[in-house]
């Protein structure tokens, strides 16, 4: 018994002090702890893995803070293809200097043509048949080129225009004329039907031959006149007749006969060897994306293409001239660099 509370007495007289120090230093260790958890919490270090935001210049501190929105959605830009549409008229299928003449596409006359009186603005190179002959006015300065060129190069001076435009009634007059002559299924083969003949368009033209002499012939294409129907593309003028495609075209060979239809055309047209009504077909195979390229004997470039209906497409930073086909669509003709 006695031992039992000795014990107790010696068990309540263990020393206090350490008890109080260590429970005095565990709560500063408590305070201490707590305190540095608020802080960190309060201005968190950012890890790698976080993206520090530095502020935009735009952010100024006093900027209204805008109201968030739905995104809004940018359309793609569609590709620039450098090409733009333009819509043209029906009767402009038949205008322009490519127009296809024959029976089966006749000419479609309208009221205002700017022709003029080839003896007004003819050079002293070639003579005229008439006073009154009219041609269209485009053609003009090509046509004195020619036969300034082929004057200057052979000395020269007999060639004769005698036929340029001409109107309905004085086709008729000539159709009639030689139907009387020689039948009409012969005359079918030499003299076109009113409403089918090139001369219509005024982008046609006949040459005699007529010497100082008096002397006068038939203009045959060859000898000294040779040059101008082997050169005449370089001056956009064509042989239009031919002797092998007088299938196609329905007309005997007319080695007379000539059809201006600017330089990089008859140039394509003489390289191909075709004549004009195949060439007219030729021309569907190329668009504005896959363009015939021609190349002219002076080394200049253009890019050439059909376009069916009224839709045309047209470069937007290029020069470029577009004539109706006088069948179905335009033809574009686009100047190169
Ligand atoms: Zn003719």
């Amino acid at each position: 018994m006695n031992r039992k509370r000795k014990s107790r007495r010696n068990r309540r007289r263990k020393p206090v002090l350490p008890y109080i120090l260590g429970t005095v230093f565990l709560l500063v260790a408590v305070v201490f702890s707590v305190k540095g958890l608020a802080n960190n919490s309060a201005s968190p270090s950012p890890t790698p893995s976080q993206t520090v935001e530095t502020p935009k210049p735009s952010q100024a501190p006093d900027e209204t803070p805008s109201i968030p929105t739905a995104p809004v959605i940018t359309p793609e830009p569609t590709v620039d293809t450098g090409f733009e549409t333009m819509t043209m008229k029906q009767d402009d299928i038949y205008q322009g200097k490519l127009v296809l003449i024959n029976a089966s596409h006749h000419y479609k006359f309208i009221d205002f043509e700017n022709f003029v009186c080839l003896y007004n603005y003819k050079t002293d190179s070639y003579k005229v048949g008439d006073y009154d002959i009219l041609f269209a006015e485009d053609a003009v300065p090509p046509l004195n080129r020619m036969l300034d060129d082929f004057y200057y190069n052979s000395g020269v001076k007999a060639v004769m225009a005698v036929s340029g435009h001409r109107t309905y009634e004085f086709q008729q007059y000539l159709f009639d004329k030689e139907v009387a002559l020689v039948g009409a299924e012969e005359a079918a083969l030499w003299v076109a039907q009113p409403g089918a003949s090139e001369h219509h368009s005024g982008l046609a033209i006949d040459f005699s031959v007529y010497y100082d002499s008096g002397e006068y012939f038939d203009y045959d294409g060859t000898g000294d006149f040779a040059w101008i129907n082997e050169n005449c593309h370089r001056y956009g003028f064509i042989v239009r007749y031919s002797p092998d495609k007088q299938d196609i075209t329905g007309i005997g060979f007319e080695p007379w006969h000539f059809r201006y239809i600017g330089i990089p055309h008859a140039t394509k047209v003489t390289e191909l060897g075709m004549c004009y009504e195949e060439y007219i077909d030729y021309l569907r195979d190329y668009s504005y994306e896959n363009p015939l390229s021609i190349r002219t004997d002076e080394g200049e470039v253009y890019d050439t293409y059909f376009c069916e209906g009224l839709k045309v497409y047209v470069p937007k930073n290029s020069d470029y001239e577009i004539s109706g086909n006088n069948v179905d669509g335009f033809i574009v003709t686009v100047k190169g660099s």
